[in-house]
């Protein structure tokens, strides 16, 4: 008798084998601005030649696919440019999957939005007065009031809207900048037009990659929650969720329905492992040698040394091992929607280490 598939999947052959085409998101997981993460070459290497091929998908749509892949190729990660598919890739797609012979762009963007229009052979306008039926927008640092006015111009004489993605933020050394989508914000606060948005989280870049792939069992692997993992599960694809990017131990531990991974791993290692799932046994899930339950608004976990509780009152940084955090996400979903809530672990609840032990 097998049991009923649990919060967790678990992969009983290395990732690198079970899937076909990893989707790898850029930032958090492969590198970290321009330094490349621990562990990221060596590992993409040793899943390619385990026959896994990857495909980079990135909402930024300011890099062409040429520039990211030059940037990949110099953190040793060598990379063709049709490995990486971009927001602007995709929205140029999608755009020329609807396009006839009127369709006028004007594209609120940098060069790499420019070029991936190009590339689909969509006619180019510069002004609101030329007429587009489409205004395409993402970002490039250099855009201003005249840039987004003749965006709000264009939508407001019965252009569509279309973002390349929706991300309110961009994150750099100095803190977290303007995104793409507060920039759309401000072009909609002035038309009160809502845009499509082809980035993650919206599925349409995963499929536009996987399609590009040729895959049969694709994964997704991110670092953010919000974008990589809800655009996998948008997309209807398994996803592994890496925690050398944006969202830790206790992101996880409180994540939504529509935002959970199938998969936990320290980075991208992960590939090359075997994945246990977390199995229900009374009160209890079991993952390899931890078990959790919930307690209230309380995490408690159980280990061969012994009982711990971890809740609001634990300092920050205590250590849990992968899987006590496997076996922690899966008595915290399951008891999340038992409940009917988005999450019963309070938003104070601490941020925690995960040791690779
Ligand atoms: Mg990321």
């Amino acid at each position: 008798m097998s049991a009923a598939p649990g919060p967790l999947l678990g992969c009983d052959e290395p990732v690198q084998t079970r899937y076909d085409v990893a989707l790898l998101d850029l930032d958090g997981v492969v590198y970290r601005g321009p330094h490349g993460i621990e562990h990221a070459s060596d590992s993409v290497a040793a899943a390619r030649a385990a026959g896994m091929r990857t495909m980079f998908v990135t909402n930024n749509a300011a890099r062409s696919p040429q520039s990211v892949a030059d940037h990949l190729t110099e953190l040793e990660i060598p990379t063709e440019p049709d490995e990486v598919i971009t927001a602007a890739q995709a929205a140029a797609a999608l755009i020329a999957a609807g396009a006839d012979a009127g369709t006028r762009v004007l594209v609120i963007g940098g060069s790499g939005l420019r070029e991936a229009v190009l590339a689909e052979g969509l006619t180019l306008v510069d002004s609101a007065d030329d007429r587009p039926t489409v205004v395409v927008q993402g970002l490039a640092l250099t855009l201003g009031w005249k840039d987004l006015t003749e965006a709000v111009y264009a939508i407001s004489a019965g252009a569509s809207h279309l973002a390349t993605n929706l991300d309110a933020t961009l994150p750099t050394e100095r803190g977290m900048a303007l995104g793409n989508g507060s920039l759309v914000a401000a072009v909609v606060n002035a038309t009160g037009v809502q845009p499509r948005s082809t980035g993650k989280p919206q599925p349409e870049i995963f499929h536009q990659a996987a399609r590009r792939a040729g895959a049969s069992r694709p994964i997704v692997v991110g670092d953010r929650l919000n974008t990589d993992l809800a655009g996998a599960r948008a997309a209807g694809y398994p996803g592994l969720h890496v925690l050398t990017g944006v969202d830790q131990a206790r992101e996880l531990l409180r994540a939504i329905a529509a935002e959970r991974p199938d998969l936990l791993a320290v980075d991208l290692r992960g590939l090359a492992q075997t994945h246990p799932a977390p199995e229900q046994d009374g009160q209890w899930w079991r993952c390899g040698v931890a078990s959790a339950r919930i307690d209230g608004k309380r995490l408690v976990l159980r280990t061969d040394d012994g009982e711990r509780t971890l809740s609001e009152r634990t300092e920050p940084g205590e250590h849990i091992t992968l899987d006590e955090l496997r076996a922690g996400c899966a008595a915290a979903w399951t008891a999340s929607d038992a409940a009917g809530v988005p999450t019963v672990l309070p938003v104070g609840f601490p941020q925690l280490t995960v040791t690779t032990a």
